[in-house]
């Protein structure tokens, strides 16, 4: 009855997880939710009072697909001012959530029959995005640390697009200059485009972020995507953002235009405060974070579950192969510890001995997480 290109997606399992802890909860039962990621602080003030101005001034009404000139011109300084683009405010397409401007810029890109390579244990709807496209996902394999490992061996003459994002949902891995560098040469060399999905750009611990756009002959071949979502505390507002080159450009444009019309108006208001009001709060839930992260490696550790430390994003993936794989560990924590987890499995081929905990959850939260774990195991 569907078509053959919607039975090639399945549901997404980070939004199915979050609904089923959601229902849990609802019922009365004390779920511990470590499956989304989704911050678990409030939108700041300013940029609340800001979408509220908004509304009550009236602006409520269509607006351009692309987006409000303001947002437009805050995002493009941005990205010239912190990530190096070079970019103006005629580049930047604003979208309802990142997720639209990923699935219109796959869309773009990729025909029937193309392949796009991932880097290791992937997001999960990058995937289901490039087989809407009619094209195929190459896995690329990564080392302990998820960082990559004989990229070029993944290419071949159908290979049209590299999807990387640094920060990483679900490993936390930070991609460093050199890594960028041997990413983007090979773009180069064989005429790649890339997607360079940034939306952890600010949740990141002693680490440098840099925008793989800005590197020597990148320019013509990247689309940067970035959204207010996690940097903002802002997931419900639905708020995104891309930039790439002109020609690809117009063409999400034109699905935009026949699919979401544009990201809601008074919300784009908000985006403005977010990006040009105080960034104080963005710093401290970046620094909560990672006393969250500490605490639970170390608590981890201590019951014999040994994980890598990520350099971003909330996120632990923990090599639970002893402990009868991913899918059965998420399993066991649902039933038996009312912990809400994503099996790795759900990230790709490469996560199958992986769960993925995330630590967008108050420190309680995450001690009594812990302590559950503790009683499971024993
Ligand atoms: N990319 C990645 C890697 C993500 O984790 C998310 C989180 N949902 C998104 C894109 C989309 O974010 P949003 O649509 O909320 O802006
Ligand atoms: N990106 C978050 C996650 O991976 C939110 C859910 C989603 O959009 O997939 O949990």
């Amino acid at each position: 009855m569907v078509s053959s290109r919607m039975a090639s997606i399945h549901e997404s399992t980070t939004m199915k997880i979050s609904a089923t802890a959601k229902k849990l909860a609802a019922s009365g039962l004390d779920v511990i939710d470590m499956g989304v990621g989704e911050p678990d602080f409030d939108t700041p003030k300013h940029i609340v009072e800001a979408g509220c101005v908004s509304i009550r001034n009236g602006e409520t009404r269509y607006a351009p697909t692309v987006g409000i000139p303001l947002l437009r011109q805050a995002i493009a300084d941005k990205l010239v001012r912190e990530n190096s683009l070079r970019v103006s405010a005629d580049d930047i397409t604003v979208t309802p959530g990142a997720k639209m401007a990923v699935f219109a810029a796959i869309q773009a890109l990729l025909s029937e029959g193309d392949e796009c390579v991932l880097i290791g244990p992937s997001w999960v709807s990058y995937e289901p995005c490039v087989a809407f496209a009619g094209a195929t996902v190459a896995w690329g394999d990564v080392d302990d640390n998820f960082m990559p490992l004989d990229l070029a061996e993944k290419i071949n003459s159908r290979t049209k697009l590299i999807i990387i994002n640094s920060p990483s949902n679900p490993t936390g891995s930070v991609f460093g200059k050199n890594v960028l560098k041997e990413i983007s040469d090979l773009a180069v060399d064989h005429n790649l485009f890339v997607i360079s999905d940034e939306i952890y750009e600010k949740i990141i611990y002693d680490r440098e972020h840099i925008s793989i756009g800005s590197m020597p002959g990148m320019e013509e071949r990247t689309v940067t995507i970035n959204g207010f979502s996690k940097a903002y505390a802002m997931t419900g507002w639905r708020l995104g953002y891309l930039a790439g080159p002109k020609e690809i450009m117009k063409w999400i444009n034109r699905l935009l235009s026949h699919s979401v019309s544009q990201a809601t108006t008074f919300v784009q208001s908000a985006g403005i405060a977010a990006l040009q009001g105080p960034q104080d709060e963005v710093a401290y839930m970046a620094k909560e974070f990672r006393i969250r992260r500490d605490m639970l490696i170390s608590g981890l550790k201590d019951l014999g579950i040994p994980c890598n430390v990520p350099g971003g994003a909330f996120y632990l993936f923990p090599n639970v192969s002893a402990l009868g794989g991913g899918d059965a560990f998420t399993d066991k924590l649902l039933k038996d510890a009312l912990i809400a987890a994503t099996p790795g499995s759900a990230f790709g081929p490469g996560g199958a001995d992986y769960v993925r905990l995330s630590y967008a959850t108050s420190q309680t939260r995450i001690k009594q997480a812990l302590e559950r774990i503790e009683k499971i195991l024993s």
